[in-house]
């Protein structure tokens, strides 16, 4: 870019100077070779310009993506600050607001793996066989059995 406007500037330098001298025929060559010169320098100033402003564009582009990208990752983690991982039936964990200490069929239950790629999706609940409490995430492929929920 610099090279571009130097050559450009240098070109019209030289323009200016010889046409200030430019009193016969002779040197009239010579303006216009170095008019069309400083032309085709000027021209490769436009385009070399015109790259730098698309290649700026897209930058921009670029950077508001991310920050959007951010700012999804930073409201995730101030809403993840509301749950912790707790053992809700044997064996089986599920993520579920800090205040609940006896997580029931009742409670919110959120499913660990979408919650580990920052996604909450709620488990539901359904009966299988011999009673057993299933929880099924509608996020993934998650699921869950147990026999009764875990009091404290
Ligand atoms: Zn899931």
């Amino acid at each position: 870019m610099l090279a571009e406007i130097s050559a450009a500037l240098g070109s019209a330098k030289a323009l200016l100077d010889i046409t200030k001298a430019a009193s016969d025929v002779t040197k009239q060559a010579s303006i216009a070779s170095i008019s069309l010169d400083f032309s085709s320098k000027l021209f490769a100033l436009t385009d070399k310009c015109n790259q730098l402003m698309e290649q700026n564009q897209s930058l921009k582009s670029e950077v508001a993506q991310l920050q959007g990208k951010i700012k999804k990752r930073d409201d995730f983690d101030l809403q993840a600050n509301a749950y912790a991982l707790k053992e809700v039936g044997a064996g089986a964990f599920a993520y579920v607001a800090n205040d609940v200490t006896s997580p029931n069929e009742s409670t919110h239950k959120y499913c660990p793996e979408c919650f580990s790629k920052r996604k909450l999706s709620i488990l539901q609940q359904s009966q299988g066989p011999e009673r057993q409490i299933v929880l099924e995430c509608g996020g993934c492929i998650a699921r869950m059995t147990f026999a009764r929920y875990i009091t404290s």
